[in-house]
């Protein structure tokens, strides 16, 4: 049997139809920038997000460039964000001119340890508060403790730009006593960013992005900076770029938007399955580590949209001879990610590199991404825990 990380093909033929003729009905329209849409598509993510205003963009490294941009964040500044993610969230930081700092992640979820934050926001308020903004990463799908970085950010009068590149439509509960309430991913902070990127749980046929926002004046100041910052038309009160979401990709994401509640179920179905069967293995806990399903105690909720299981990803010391041995057995899986972001080579100049953040380096090296996709078959993650099994007993 052949496994796939990644299967786009079921998705697509299932759509053919009605993508070949939304695309077909942009290309008549000579409706080439921007347009009806790229409108109907911003609307309709502000209202599955929870947030009143969305800024379509050319993809999610460009959402999180342009949002810190748009916050006037540049040299000298510095944002607080997780040295475990995708080199975007990092990149976007260095490229406004501004330096990152890094906070260790939590070893359950591996999203970024609110306590560690809150002790560098402590520090940094004692050095003159540098820290401009803080960029948490819901990273594979499930909302970082973002009831904890909101209070952080309230009591240390910081933005929080959600990078929720991998995290579009997955809830996080805020809890007060026994009351749960629930906001999505994106919704808390001034800005949260959304990739398009074809692999991302809401995929185009090429890149695109987007920022949503409850500020109107951000909104605003986000749409000028995607068109070089004009407005009007050829008056630039500021530098932007070209930012601009693509009216092929708005058509297409149009239509993949209303499935998406189905493939995230879908995903959702996949991961319980993987738990039944790493369980039954005898597997589950150790050697195998599984991602939490909920991470934080939530009284009396069975509300299960906490995880959009963008990728389903095991802790495995050795994961490199796993990862091997499932190649052999033709198997696809992925490191996210190999190397955390103070380790990487083109940051060796900003002196990260005798930092350490232990947390995030044991999670570079026993992380695995296994299939999740929709469309995956009960009888291939039958066969993907199966030959782990067979691994493990050697
Ligand atoms: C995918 C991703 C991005 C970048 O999105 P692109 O659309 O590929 O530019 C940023 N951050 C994270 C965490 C991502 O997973």
């Amino acid at each position: 049997m052949n496994v796939s990380l990644l299967d786009l093909k079921p998705q697509m033929s299932a759509l053919r139809e009605e993508v070949i003729r939304a695309v077909t009905g942009v290309i008549e329209s000579t409706q080439y920038i921007l347009g009806p849409e790229v409108d109907r598509f911003e609307e309709a993510v502000a209202a599955y997000c929870g947030a009143p205003y969305a800024v379509g963009v050319s993809s999610g490294t460009d959402a999180l460039l342009v949002s810190l941009m748009a916050l006037g964040i540049g040299p000298g500044d510095l944002v607080l964000t997780t040295p475990y993610t995708f080199f975007a969230t990092v990149g976007s930081i260095l490229r406004v001119g501004a330096l990152p700092v890094f906070a260790d992640i939590e070893p359950d979820g591996m999203n970024i340890d609110s306590e560690r934050m809150a002790d560098l926001l402590a520090g940094d308020r004692r050095h003159g508060g540098r820290l401009k903004a803080i960029m948490p990463v819901h990273l594979f799908g499930q909302c970082a403790d973002m009831q904890r970085i909101m209070e952080l950010a309230g009591e240390y009068e910081v933005p929080v730009i959600e990078d929720a590149a991998q995290a579009i439509g997955s809830d996080c509960p805020f809890v007060d006593g026994d009351h749960v309430s629930w906001k999505r991913a994106g919704s808390m902070g001034i800005a949260g960013c959304f990739s398009f990127f074809p692999s991302k749980n809401l995929g185009g046929i090429g890149d695109g992005g987007m920022v949503v926002t409850g500020d109107r004046e951000f909104a605003e100041r986000l749409r000028s900076l995607r068109n070089h910052g004009a407005q009007p038309k050829y008056h630039h009160a500021r530098i932007g770029g070209n930012f601009r979401l693509d009216p092929i990709q708005a058509c297409v994401l149009n239509i993949k938007l209303s499935h998406l509640e189905e493939w995230h179920e879908a995903r959702r179905r996949n991961s319980d399955l993987y738990r039944r069967l790493f369980v039954a293995a005898g597997l589950a806990g150790d050697p195998v580590g599984l991602p939490p399903a909920l991470y934080k105690d939530v009284p009396g909720s069975a509300i299960n949209n906490y995880h959009i299981y963008n990728q389903f990803v095991i802790r495995v010391p050795e994961r490199d001879r796993l990862r091997d041995f499932l190649k052999e057995n033709n198997i696809d899986s992925e490191v996210y990610y190999p190397l955390c972001l103070h380790q990487q080579e083109c940051l060796r100049t900003y002196g990260f590199a005798g930092l350490s953040y232990p947390v995030a380096e044991q999670a570079a090296s026993e992380a695995l991404a296994l299939p999740i996709y929709p469309e995956l078959r009960p009888e291939q993650q039958e066969y993907i825990v199966a030959t782990i099994a067979g691994f493990f007993k050697g």
